[in-house]
């Protein structure tokens, strides 16, 4: 089950004892692997940084929904609740990896984060926090999205366009009423322009040739440079 701090079971805590791996991160990746080093009988533990397994995802913006329908969102193991072809909402996600972690009592070391990792003789070393891990092997599993992405351009934006990147949207109320232009036509693009779209003028901007997905909705679709 995951933890916060102390000794995981199944695994060793910091202190001299030699693991056979050290998982880093805890969402889908991490617990994804931890339940096949389970089944291999191996000496582990996962040191999440956050409270909770799934915590990311709380973190995102309010309606969102998964772009992947629930018959493909299962971790090995344990099937995704909901019918097929329904698409879970954040917080279902959430609340699927933490039951992951608890069903199979997965050793997740809550609020742990690794500050520095180390080669030595005999494996590696992870520095956290909360102690030093040692492992033959280590899995990074940290993660794609740590660091939104701004284009240079929106620097030479008037410092009267009020700018939010996608990690820090949250909701409409978010932002002042009047027109908005949405920059990126990816599922989260298309997700906050058409959630736009219902109280406002929204533009989306997406590259040339980019296919709509399965939110694409209200707004009106720009491509290129062309954002008129
Ligand atoms: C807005 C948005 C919507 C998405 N929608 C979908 C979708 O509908 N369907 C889909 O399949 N995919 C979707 N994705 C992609 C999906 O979120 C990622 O592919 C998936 O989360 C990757 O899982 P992961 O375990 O590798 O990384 P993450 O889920 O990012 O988890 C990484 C974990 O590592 C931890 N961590 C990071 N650094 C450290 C450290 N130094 N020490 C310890 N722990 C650390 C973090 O706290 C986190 O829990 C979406 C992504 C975004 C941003």
């Amino acid at each position: 089950m995951a933890r916060h701090g102390g000794k995981p079971a199944g695994a060793s805590g910091a202190g001299d004892e030699l693991l056979d791996v050290l998982v880093i991160g805890g969402s889908q990746a991490g617990l994804a692997i931890a339940w096949h080093l389970t089944r291999q009988h191996l000496r582990f533990v996962v040191l999440e940084a956050g409270p909770e397994p799934g915590h990311v995802w709380r973190s995102r913006w309010d309606s969102l929904t998964l772009f992947t329908p629930a018959q493909y969102d299962a971790l090995p193991g344990m099937p995704f609740p909901g019918p097929p072809d329904t698409y879970p909402t954040k917080e279902s996600v959430a609340g699927y990896l933490n039951a992951y972690a608890a069903e199979f009592d997965l050793p997740v070391r809550l609020n742990t984060r690794v500050t520095a990792l180390i080669r030595t003789a005999e494996g590696f070393e992870a520095r956290t926090d909360d102690g030093v891990f040692r492992a033959r092997q280590v899995v990074v599993a940290t993660g794609p999205f740590q660091v939104p992405y701004v284009p240079p351009a929106a620097q030479r934006l008037d410092s009267s366009v009020i700018q939010l990147h996608s990690a820090g949207y949250r909701n409409p109320e978010a932002l002042p009423p009047g027109p908005v232009l949405v920059v990126g036509g990816g599922n989260s693009g298309f997700q906050i322009a058409e959630e736009l779209a219902a109280t406002r003028q929204v533009d989306l901007s997406i590259p040339p040739k980019r296919r709509c997905c399965r939110n694409g909705g209200r707004a009106r679709t720009c491509s290129g440079g062309s954002l008129g």
